[in-house]
This record gives structure tokens, C-alpha cells and sequence, in this order.
């Protein structure tokens, strides 16, 4: 029986003209700004469209966002009116709009501006202790990431977003360090979201679509392995790290792969690690999924700590308006403590996120 639902996954819907109301006046020109090109609402960062969003309709003309369908709730009142409506209590907010428009940004000091004033907007607007608002951090100098998480800490931020991949600076580089020391020692977690990074698309024509969902859904095979391979999770034992909407149907395969090949290519393996990859990512790792009954039947593998139920409200391949109904079909026949683990407890040991009376994560575990 589901018991309560948190959501570990959830996206906010940034105020149209955030960034122009609210950067610095030297880079306001040059930071997000919402447009209709050819018909349709656009982003535009750094004089360039970056996305082309929906048709623009008549009552658009202002470039206001607020009407756009399915774009989802901004006011946290209304918010969590939505989320019970779907017996979801809590969640944790992600960016919309925010996210890929900060990682396409080229000029360091510009994304660091767009990614603070989106980060005091959203502490700002979502004090609910029932929401858990997490950092956009500017990926491209991982020592302004460590300030950035330094200066939003004290105001109760307990995680940060980083995207997916990172190839212009692999997260293997030593540059990185300062992060995973800066959010271990405040106890703030990193999630990696999935769809973000690379190419969301880079097959086109027949099954490009499916081919390119799925192959998304495969991109935490290689953060996740990294994360434990390199020794980062051995080196920083405090630190935690999210792999988010990327399923856990993967997981119970890539902990054991990383292992074998620990193993079996001994002899090219650097740096020697303490224990195998896996422990590391069981120990400090989770990962985040809306539907998955693979992931669900692998609990036997990866064990129930790793995996946090998310029901990516709003947006369309998420579970909202009908997660109670997905919960239960997805959950059939499992073990109680199982299910409380992955569809809230996991999601309080984290993030301390507020559950109503008689639901406590110390309780009966
Ligand atoms: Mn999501």
C-alpha cells in the first residue's frame, strides 16, 4: 500500500521576465530574455534563440509564459493544491526553462549571474518545508559552483544541480574537487539531471525519437560509474549524489558491469580504489524514476536506498495527474518498508523534507 508520496523529482516554471527584472543592468542585455520568433515563444540568451517553445498565442503578445499549457504551477499555493489533488505531500523542484538556458550560456561570469538570480527567486518563492529547492550551479567553473552552494547554504539549500554530462570539463578533473569538498562538508547533495549536457537528439528520421529518449535514459551509466571509478565517492565519503529522471532500470546492471570490470581489467584500472565502484554508489548514490517496474524488481540488487520515486510534475511524460494510481500498479506485491523507502523515506533521510504527522523517518524503519 502506498502510504504517502513524495516526489523526488519536480520542475518549477520560471516567471517569464526573471532575468530582466532582476540582473545586473551591465549583463541585462546579454542574459535570458523571452521573444516570439517566427510564431513561437522563444528563449533567447546571449542575443541567440535557443529554444523555440510553444506556438505564441494572442494574449502572448506581452511574452508572458504564464498561459503556456502544461507549463505548470509557479505559485507555491496553487502548487501544492496540484500536487494533493495527485496525493503527492511534497517534492523536490527542479528548473524548466532555467536549466537549459543556463547550460547553453558561453561567458562564465554571465551563467554564474543567471544561475543566482534563479537560485534566490526559487529559495525566495518556495520556503514550504514541504518543498526542497535545489541549486542551478554554473557548471562551467566548478569553484564559482562551490561559492554559489557556500552562499545558499545558510538560507537551508541541501542540493545542487549539476547537468548530466560534462565534456567540456569531465568531472573527473581536478578542478572539480573544490565542489565535491564544498557540498560534502555542508552536507549538500549533487543531482545529475538527466536530458542535460549533450545533444538531446542526435538521431533524427525513423525511431529518432525513441532511440533518442532511450539512449537518455542510459546516460548516468557512464556519471554514475565515473563518480565511484575515479574515487570520488571514496575520497569525499559525505558526499551524496542524485542521478535524476534517468529510470533505475539500468542501475542493477551498472553496478555490477562496474565491478567486473574492476575485476577483470585489473591491470588498467587507475586509481586503485578501497573497495569495488559499487559499494560507493550504494553507499552515497540514488537515483530518481517516475515508472520503472525493472528498477522495481531489481531491488534485490541494488537494494532500496538508491531508489526515490518523482513524478516530474508538470511536465508531460511525468505521472501527474495520476501517480497514485502509477504508484499503486508499479508496487504491487512489494514489501512495506520497501515501498516507504522508495516512495518517501529515502526522500526525508536526504532532504529533510517536511511530512505530515505520523510519518516520520526515524520511526519503524
Ligand atoms: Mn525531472
Amino acid at each position: 500500500m502506498i502510504r504517502l508520496a513524495i516526489s523526488a523529482d519536480g520542475h518549477v516554471s520560471e516567471p517569464a521576465d526573471l532575468w530582466r527584472a532582476n540582473l545586473p543592468a551591465s549583463l541585462r542585455d546579454r542574459g535570458p530574455r523571452v521573444e516570439v520568433h517566427e510564431g513561437k515563444i522563444s528563449m533567447v540568451v546571449e542575443n541567440r534563440v535557443i529554444r523555440k517553445l510553444v506556438e505564441a498565442s494572442p494574449d502572448m503578445a506581452d511574452g508572458s509564459l504564464a498561459n503556456i499549457e502544461g507549463w505548470g504551477e509557479n505559485d507555491p499555493a496553487a502548487r501544492l493544491e496540484a500536487l494533493a489533488s495527485d496525493g503527492v505531500s511534497g517534492e523536490v523542484l527542479y528548473p524548466t526553462v532555467a536549466f537549459f538556458t543556463a547550460y547553453s550560456i558561453e561567458d562564465g561570469p554571465l551563467q554564474a549571474a543567471v544561475c543566482q538570480v534563479y537560485n534566490d527567486w526559487l529559495v525566495d518563492a518556495f520556503q514550504d518545508p514541504r518543498f526542497v529547492p535545489v541549486a542551478l550551479l554554473p557548471a562551467a567553473q566548478p569553484d564559482v559552483c562551490a561559492k554559489e552552494l557556500a552562499r545558499l547554504a545558510p538560507r537551508g539549500v541541501v542540493a545542487g544541480l549539476l547537468p548530466a554530462h560534462s565534456d567540456a570539463l569531465p568531472y573527473n578533473r581536478p578542478e572539480w574537487e573544490v565542489l565535491w569538498e564544498t557540498a560534502a562538508g555542508l552536507g549538500v547533495s549533487l543531482s545529475f539531471h538527466a536530458g542535460s549536457g549533450r545533444h538531446q537528439a542526435p538521431v533524427r528520421g525513423p525511431g529518432g525519437a525513441v532511440t533518442n529518449y532511450v539512449v537518455t535514459l542510459t546516460g548516468p551509466v557512464e556519471t554514475a560509474t565515473l563518480l565511484c571509478a575515479a574515487g570520488i565517492l571514496e575520497r569525499h565519503p559525505m558526499l551524496r549524489v542524485m542521478m535524476v529522471e534517468c529510470g533505475a532500470g539500468w542501475l542493477a546492471w551498472a553496478l555490477d558491469a562496474m565491478d567486473e570490470s574492476y575485476r577483470e581489467h585489473e591491470m588498467f584500472v587507475r586509481p586503485k580504489l578501497a573497495e569495488l565502484p559499487s559499494l560507493y554508489f550504494r553507499r552515497q548514490g540514488g537515483v530518481t524514476f517516475q515508472h520503472d517496474v525493472v528498477g522495481v524488481a531489481n531491488r534485490a540488487m541494488t537494494g532500496d536506498r538508491c531508489l526515490l520515486w518523482g513524478s516530474d510534475y508538470p511536465h508531460p511524460e511525468g505521472t501527474y495527474p495520476k501517480s497514485r494510481e502509477i504508484l499503486d500498479e508499479q508496487f504491487e506485491g512489494v514489501a512495506q518498508g520497501s515501498i516507504d523507502a522508495i516512495t518517501w523515506r529515502n526522500a526525508v533521510d536526504l532532504y529533510g523534507i517536511a511530512t505530515p504527522e505520523g510519518f516520520s523517518a526515524d520511526a519503524a524503519k
